[in-house]
């Protein structure tokens, strides 16, 4: 029996009579899971009302006890944590193991910021004689939340935990390709203590984003998604503090000196984790020639070993892709790529082991790849490296830089003053030496290039999340006022 999914809104599941719906897939089985509500403007404006009404109760609450109670949303997500990943895994076919271990990733991000709560503050700026001068961060009221697909209930709770923290109200829209999980985080929240509406979500397509972007009573917009509707976004939030995290085409760069065996582990697990839908997999390997060969040959290899399967079963590595939609698009790119001379080392096509049911694509790594061919150049979103060689320091860093691109990149080298200088001249926000992905609510993570604007975690969320007010009081009576004089 197929469910229905309700937007939340003020603090409860709302249906409104004859709305529209859409259907959610299971992209394993190609089963219908649920029916989803697309919600209306009406709907929208309602959610922007109950959060801009529960946020002024929630500013008034002390840090400590708005920290309180993101700290108790922590422990409800924990508790939760097997519902949570059940619904992600038959949303997006996300591997079990994998969604298993996300509430845990979800509640240290709620921790992290019930921690930050009391921590929001501003500066003294002694810089006029005679004058108190000081900053005050102010919540800046309602946050529109619009989340992409591949990992639902993580985004979600990376960019909503902040937006609390720093006092303000949030409505969310997931993905419409995603939309199962949200419901339920934002229904703990309440429990959790939070004044019902300060946390809503709305469900449907980018109609409902765009409605949400829009509406007056935002005043700040924390995006995750394609450049494409990024800029759709960013012209039309004009005037609203914005944040945005975007595609990527992170460089993996492995040069001959490196620890060659754990590099070929985690190039790897760096591409083909979560079938590749991450917007940091390391999905353009650039290897020093004279290791190449082999270095490819053992990613292969070790490609070749992943357990592919039904996403449910605990021992699967690498699930469907998340939707049919994305099935064709990865499908599309390597057919161009073949088409324009490129070589498929391993994989290519449907994984054996998956029969004919559910979006499967086996990992795959294509080598003779022309460096203006779509395979190298455009955010694939699959489970899909490519490999280009390089000869020297120089190369690498070109051939690292020559994208569009600029979210993260991996170096691999036991070379330290290498390491420095190759990390220094890359134009990534974040970069990961000898290792992979690592990721943490308190570091911060932010693309440069069309990868992004501002930041989601850390100290830097709460730049896109507050207002700055500045204060400058005149105490000394002989400290002179601008005026004309008389
Ligand atoms: P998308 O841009 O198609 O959609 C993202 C969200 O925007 C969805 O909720 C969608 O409904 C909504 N939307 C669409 N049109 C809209 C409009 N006009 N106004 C407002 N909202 C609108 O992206 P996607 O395919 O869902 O997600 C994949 C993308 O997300 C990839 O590019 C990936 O790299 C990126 N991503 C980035 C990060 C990061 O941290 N930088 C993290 C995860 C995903």
């Amino acid at each position: 029996m197929t469910t229905l999914e309700r937007p939340f809104i003020a603090g409860e599941r709302v249906h409104e009579f004859g709305a529209a719906t859409f259907s959610s897939i299971n992209p394993a089985t190609e089963a219908v899971i649920a029916e989803v509500v697309q919600s209306s403007v009406e709907q929208v404006d309602a959610a922007v009302r109950a959060a801009s009404a529960a946020q002024r109760e929630w500013a008034k609450r002390s840090p400590d006890a708005r920290a309180r109670a993101l700290w108790r949303w922590s422990e409800l997500i924990l508790a939760a944590g097997d519902e949570l990943a059940r619904l992600d895994t038959h949303d997006i076919g996300r591997p079990i193991r994998d969604s298993t271990s996300d509430p845990a990733g979800c509640a240290r991000a709620a921790r992290y910021w019930a921690g930050m709560a009391d921590q929001i503050r501003g500066e003294q700026l002694p810089t006029v004689p005679g004058h108190l001068t000081y900053t005050a961060r102010e919540p800046i009221g309602v946050v529109g939340v619009i989340l992409p697909w591949n990992g639902p209930m993580l985004s979600m709770c990376n960019r909503v935990a902040p937006a609390l923290a720093c006092g303000n109200g949030v409505v969310v829209k997931p993905s419409e390709w995603s939309p199962m999980s949200a419901g339920l985080l934002a229904e703990l929240a309440i429990d959790a203590g939070l004044p019902a509406g300060l946390l809503n979500v709305v469900l449907g397509d980018g109609r409902v984003g765009a409605a949400l972007v829009e509406h007056r009573g935002v005043g700040a917009v924390s995006f995750t998604g394609s450049v494409a509707t990024g800029r759709l976004i960013a012209s039309a939030a004009a005037g609203k503090a914005i944040t945005m995290e975007l595609g990527g085409k992170s460089p993996n760069i492995v040069f001959a000196d490196a620890d060659l065996e754990t590099a070929v582990d985690a190039a790897v697990w760096g591409v083909f984790a979560n079938t590749g839908q991450v917007c940091c997999a390391g999905t353009r390997l650039i290897v020093e020639r004279t290791v190449a060969e082999e270095f490819v040959a053992q990613v292969a290899t070790r490609s070749a070993l992943i357990r592919v399967g039904d996403p449910l079963d605990e021992q699967t590595q690498l699930g469907p892709l998340a939707s049919k939609m994305q099935y064709d698009r990865v499908n599309r790119h390597l057919d161009d790529a073949i088409a324009g001379g490129a070589r498929m080392v391993t994989g290519g096509g449907r994984p054996a082991e998956a029969g004919d049911v559910g979006y499967y694509i086996a990992p795959t790594v294509v080598c003779d790849v022309a460096p203006d061919s779509s395979v190298v150049r455009e955010e694939i979103f699959g489970p899909v490296l490519t490999v280009q060689q390089f000869t020297d320091e120089a190369e690498a860093v070109y051939l690292a830089n020559d994208t569009a691109y600029g979210l993260a990149a991996n170096i691999w080298t036991e070379n330290s003053g290498r390491m420095l200088r190759v990390a220094g001249r890359l134009d990534v926000g974040t970069i990961w030496g000898n290792t992979s992905r690592v990721m943490d609510p308190a570091l911060p993570f932010g693309g440069f290039k069309d990868s992004g604007v501002g930041n989601a975690y850390g100290d830097g969320a709460v730049q896109g999340l507050t207002r700055l007010k500045r204060v400058s009081v005149r105490y000394e009576t002989d400290a002179p006022v601008p005026r004309w004089p008389r």
